[in-house]
């Protein structure tokens, strides 16, 4: 018997492990997705699916609600195919680090204002060993002319933020270290994650790596530190482009065997790890995208092929590089042009390695910063009238008065159950 899935967005993700059914194959109506991964399965186009197998030896799982009807008369069209609606899934079954995104029914406007932040992001290093053409921290001049310092995070002040986090009401569901530079340049990096593991003060414990750092040692240290997402940056999809986008000689099969070696040593310590890899669509042709999947689906719980951004604050250097996406970086949610209130500063808070903090993970100049755990307390921070204002001014439709947010375009991208532009006057009253 074949298990076919037909879903939408975030339950793509849960299909696998739901109800103890065997998926072999995810289908989708929307030709735009086809070929994401997830969880290394292949979105693949309906018709070619149904035309490939025997309704008698094939059950449907429909996980998009309110589309069942519509989904039952494709399936006529192919054959007498039983299937079973699947309402989606519980909001338990869902990991947070798979997809930060709430479905729709947990839309961030009906959660605000949030006693505890989403995510909070702490940078073990601002500096990066990469230049990519695509990043203004590459940019030296544009760096000086924002006058941008760089450092290390100290064991000392990460200690400090994970006793800061004891002091939400409930566990921060995502805690990152990394922000905007390459956190295994930080030789306290597996120090960190151990101690956040620890500190039981997050429900995952994640990092994003360029992966050029991933030498066997620090492979298992990591690991062995119980690290629980590991997110492998990936620039493009073979050596030269790799020269290209970096400015190093770092190449794309060093990455591909570091991200190999991560499996085999996760599979050595029994390890629960997940491992995504992540490119950014930098003009990538279908040859190349198809190559970069199965090259690295072997190795690694999930694929991701993302869309390419506009930075906030970052002058008049194109860092679309001629690109004009029509989804955001998950790659998938529309791009709304125009859209006035960001959620960013209503879910997270990133900290510095200098310990003052930002109120989005776009904040690569540091121009909006809240606050400074080396003087004050996190949720006080959260809490408190710097942030406060930041969230005032998007709600007004005022974001382009921040230096931090002009010309930002990663907020046009983010999925529809984060925006927050029809419920802005309903929502300065709760941040006034
Ligand atoms: S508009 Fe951009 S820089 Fe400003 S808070 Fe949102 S994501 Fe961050």
């Amino acid at each position: 018997m074949t298990v076919v899935a037909w879903g939408a967005g975030q339950y793509f993700m849960n299909v696998k492990n739901h109800q103890g059914f065997q998926i072999q194959r995810l289908v989708d109506g929307d030709p735009m997705k086809w070929g994401t991964i997830r969880l290394g399965y292949t979105v693949e186009d309906p018709g070619k699916v149904f035309m490939e197998v025997d309704p008698a030896q094939t059950i449907v799982l429909i996980f998009a609600p309110g589309a069942e009807a519509d989904i039952r008369n494709t399936l006529l069209a192919y054959g007498p195919f039983p299937s079973i609606p699947m309402s989606g899934l519980p909001a338990a079954n869902r990991s947070p680090a798979q997809d930060p995104t709430p479905p729709p029914s947990d839309a961030l406007h009906k959660l605000l204002p949030l006693n505890t932040p989403t995510f909070v992001l702490v940078d073990p290093s601002d500096f990066c060993n990469f230049k990519c053409t695509f990043c203004p921290t590459g940019d030296e001049a544009l760096v000086a002319s924002r006058n941008r310092k760089n450092g290390f995070l100290s064991l000392e002040l990460f200690r400090k933020v994970l006793d800061d986090l004891k002091a939400f009401s409930s566990k921060v569901p995502i805690l990152s270290l990394h922000k905007d530079g390459e956190p295994y340049l930080n030789r306290n990096l597996e120090a960190m994650i151990a101690e956040a593991k620890a500190a039981k003060v997050a429900d995952w414990v994640c990092t994003t790596t360029n992966g050029s750092f991933l030498t066997p040692e620090r492979i298992h240290d990591t690991i062995a530190a119980g690290l629980d997402l590991m997110t492998v940056s990936i620039k493009h999809a073979h050596n030269e482009g790799y020269a290209d986008i970096t400015g190093t000689r770092v190449t794309y099969r060093q990455i591909l065997e570091s991200v190999r070696l991560v499996h085999e040593e996760k599979l050595r310590l029994h390890s629960s790890m997940q491992v995504v890899v992540r490119i950014t669509d930098t003009g990538l042709s279908e040859s190349e995208r198809a190559a970069f999947a199965s090259d690295f689906k072997p190795w690694v719980n999930q694929i991701d092929i993302g869309c390419i951004f506009g930075w906030g604050n970052s002058g008049s250097r194109d860092f679309m590089l001629g690109l004009d996406p029509k989804f955001g970086i998950d790659g998938r949610s529309p791009v709304h042009k125009g859209r006035r209130v960001c959620c960013q500063p209503f879910r997270m808070v990133c900290v510095n390695p200098d310990g003052r903090v930002s109120a989005c993970c776009g904040d690569w100049s540091k121009a909006l910063i809240v606050g400074d755990v080396n003087r004050e307390r996190l949720i006080d921070i959260w809490q408190g009238e710097a942030l406060r204002n930041i969230r005032r001014i998007h709600l007004l439709g005022l974001k382009d008065s921040l230096n931090a947010c002009v010309g930002c375009q990663f907020m046009e991208g983010l999925p529809d159950s984060l925006d927050l532009d029809a419920h802005a006057s309903e929502l300065i009253e709760k941040f006034s």
